[in-house]
């Protein structure tokens, strides 16, 4: 059986574009897992410990058999790889993988929250996703696009991209 999750991608540091591309072709050789789409990117401004360079965010869909523990494994060997140093919260980092949908799961565990438990707050995720998705509803029924039209868009911009995968 597979699922349909939704991953958000987070990059500022060592060339995000670059960290971004990378980032997108690994999720598609995840074992069990298919890249279905990816959503436009957007710069945004950082949030935690000033100062840090903009984020570049996008969002992927995956279709995946993983569970969604495996599947929080297989991302956070992935930020290894691209060199994130844990320790300091909401510091800069050269690659930050979220789950923040998985099918209509609702999961409350020490080491995972699903939806991602901050991603009703932050239109840099909710814009990628409604692009991807207009329809996208919360398990719980909220609306991406009722959620975005309450965050609203500052600081977030939407940029061009050279459109890998
Ligand atoms: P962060 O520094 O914001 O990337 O947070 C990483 C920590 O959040 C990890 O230790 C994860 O175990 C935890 N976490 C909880 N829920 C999620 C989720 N939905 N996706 C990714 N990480 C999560």
């Amino acid at each position: 059986m597979t699922t349909i999750c939704y991953v958000g991608l987070g990059a500022n540091l060592a060339d995000p574009e670059r960290q971004i591309d990378w980032a997108l072709q690994a999720l598609d050789r995840l074992p069990a897992s298919t890249l279905e789409a990816t959503a436009p990117r957007y710069r945004s401004r950082a949030i935690g410990p000033q100062p840090q360079p903009d984020y570049l965010n996008t969002v992927a869909r995956l279709r995946t058999a993983l569970e969604p523990l495996a599947l929080l494994r297989e991302l956070q060997a992935l930020e290894a790889a691209r060199g994130r140093v844990r320790g300091v919260r909401w510091g800069p980092r050269p690659l930050d993988l979220d789950i923040l949908l998985y099918g209509d799961v609702r999961l409350s565990l020490p080491e995972l929250t699903i939806p991602h438990p901050r991603m009703a707050q932050r239109n840099f995720v909710l814009a990628p996703l409604l692009d991807l998705d207009p329809q996208l509803r919360l398990p719980d029924g909220a609306a991406i696009a009722e959620l975005l039209a309450r965050t609203g868009r500052d600081g977030i911009v939407r940029v061009c991209f050279r459109g890998t995968p």
